[in-house]
């Protein structure tokens, strides 16, 4: 978290932690602080209508309210999601709408397949069209923007949980619902947002309970939550500008991976990434080590969800991008933050580069001494 976002964190739950909709006068001060957050917000997301502004407890909430409340306000029609969908959008969507949801395709570099798109629409106009800003799993930047336009009379969400507070959100304001999670741009955990369509004054499906966030969302509202996300998220828009020089680390790590460890892959490397990420296809060894012996020099990395455990399913996100089985037990992701320096990614690379040789020798210490002939018996048992 941003030191910003804790520090407004820890002054809300000192001076703020009454109920926003209670009616007494320290109640009515945080009130008027959680509105002029939404405003904040609505400032940034370029929405002339911060009440379309519903804080909720993350995107998960946020992307199953939107799921939930198309599939109800439109029986027996259809959703199109992109095939590559945070699972928190893929599963209620399934739930939602069963065998009336119908997948995008993405090509080989992670990015939806527009042309798909626009014939999956033609042959059967849906209720609603579901397509993510960037993936989280390739940071692949997705044509959210040309998919908006394609939707014109068709209700149209976008989960920016990866784009906001490491992007510009122009454009954003376009769509009719958007997704936003705090946690990803230095904000608290817990803690998200759903942009709703103007005039809405109701979420059907969603849960029932009080009349908080205008009757759209029950709960008592968490206003040090939402004083964390906003301070965070206008500290991560102040520092988008140093964006292409961690990028350009980035790329430089990645230049000098693909030249030492031979036969390694980006992946969705054709694509437009976001500056932060990067999915490499090892050329040897599970991740499971690679990450283990990477954690020894203090990095912190991801095997994605490739099925390196035997208990995690492969990721939906790398079988679209069309990786082998072997291939995903060979992805390791990385991401950086804005406190990543050249030096880090720098590291990072001699990191890996030693685990990769490290690797290597304890196979060939593995192995047999006496090698097997064609035809001579076995000298092993
Ligand atoms: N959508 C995307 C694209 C994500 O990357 C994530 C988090 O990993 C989520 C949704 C879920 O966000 P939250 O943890 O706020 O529920």
């Amino acid at each position: 978290m941003f030191p910003e976002a804790i520090a407004a964190h820890t002054r809300a739950c000192e001076e703020h932690w009454h109920n926003p909709s209670s009616l007494y006068r320290e109640a009515g001060a945080a009130k008027r602080l959680l509105e002029e957050a939404r405003e904040r917000l609505a400032d940034i997301l370029g929405i002339e209508e911060p009440n379309r502004i519903v804080f909720t407890s993350g995107a998960t909430e946020a992307n199953n309210l939107v799921m939930a409340h198309a599939a109800a306000s439109a029986p027996g029609q259809s959703a199109i999601i992109s095939e590559i969908e945070h699972p928190s959008v893929l599963e209620p969507a399934r739930k939602a709408f069963g065998e009336r949801l119908r997948l995008a395709k993405v090509q080989s570099d992670g990015a939806l397949d527009l042309a798909a798109l626009e014939a999956s629409i033609q042959s059967d106009k849906p209720a609603l069209i579901s397509v993510m800003a960037a993936n989280n799993e390739t940071g692949a930047i997705q044509p959210w923007i040309e998919a908006a336009e394609l939707s014109k009379d068709i209700q149209f969400h976008c989960d920016a949980a990866q784009w906001l507070g490491k992007m510009p959100s122009d454009g954003l304001a376009t769509c009719d619902w958007i997704t936003g999670s705090a946690h990803k741009f230095g904000g608290p955990k817990g803690a998200g947002f759903l942009v709703v369509p103007e005039d809405l004054d109701s979420i059907r499906g969603g849960p029932i309970g009080g009349p908080q966030e205008r009757g759209l969302r029950a709960g008592t509202e968490n206003y040090p939550a939402v004083a964390a996300m906003l301070a965070a998220l206008e500290r991560a828009q102040q520092l988008l500008s140093g964006a292409p020089e961690i990028e350009n680390a980035r790329d430089g790590f990645e230049a000098r991976i693909l030249a030492e460890i031979p036969n390694t892959r980006v992946c969705g490397a054709g694509a437009n990434r976001l500056w932060n990420t990067t999915m490499l296809v090892l050329p040897a060894h599970r991740n499971l080590k690679w990450l283990t012996r990477l954690s020894h020099f203090g990095f912190q990395v991801s095997t994605g969800s490739a099925c390196s455990s035997g208990k995690e399913n492969p990721s939906h996100v790398m079988q679209a991008m069309g990786l082998s089985f072997d291939e995903m037990g060979r992805v390791l992701r990385l991401s950086a933050g804005w406190q990543t320096s050249a030096a880090d990614w720098k590291a990072l690379g001699d990191a890996l580069i030693e685990v990769w040789s490290a690797l290597n020798s304890t196979d060939r210490e593995s192995k047999p001494k006496i090698q097997f002939q064609a035809g001579a018996p076995s000298e092993i048992a």
